[in-house]
């Protein structure tokens, strides 16, 4: 459970600290950057997230608070609660899922994209596979709200 302790200016859950950052303020570090490093950073950003929820879903795992039926359907309730966006899980088969994303907090901040730009969910649905499944697994986001004419954002997890 998330406590705000604003004694001690601290946001946590259990040991693991959170922060709350204007997501325009996150994402905006790509535009800071020469045009043809944006990419590095949000490469950077989804093996960031990968590597540090990987550690949290760890956590979550060994104090029970996840099952291994759920895991998924449990981090999709998490990510609503943290502000990562509204969160719709379609099964496509044994080895791969669909997942959409309404009102994801890295689109809105980043702004109009030519590519998808929702890195951070990317890493974090990587770990989910990972911790949750025991599975690697390839994360593609195959459209992004900051993409035209697109409003939601839609990411393939292939198991392998
Ligand atoms: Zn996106």
């Amino acid at each position: 459970m998330i406590t705000h302790n604003k004694e001690e200016g601290v946001i946590a859950d259990d040991a693991i600290r959170y922060v709350l950052i204007r997501p325009d303020v996150l994402m905006g570090v790509a535009h800071q950057l020469p045009v043809d490093q944006a990419s590095i950073f949000l490469d950077a950003l989804e093996k960031s997230a990968f590597e540090n929820s990987r550690d949290s879903f760890a956590h979550y795992r060994r104090s029970g608070r996840f099952g291994y039926a759920d895991f998924l359907l449990r981090t999709a309730e998490v990510a609503a609660t943290l502000g990562w966006g509204a969160w719709t899980i379609h099964k496509i088969s044994p080895s791969a899922s669909r997942v959409e994303v309404r009102n994801s907090p890295f689109a809105a901040g980043f702004g109009r994209s030519e590519a998808p730009v929702c890195a951070p969910i990317r890493g974090v649905l990587r770990a989910i596979a990972l911790i949750g499944y025991g599975d690697s697994a390839a994360v593609r986001e195959t459209c992004c709200a900051s993409q035209e004419g697109v409003n939601v954002c839609h990411f393939h997890i292939q198991v392998d």
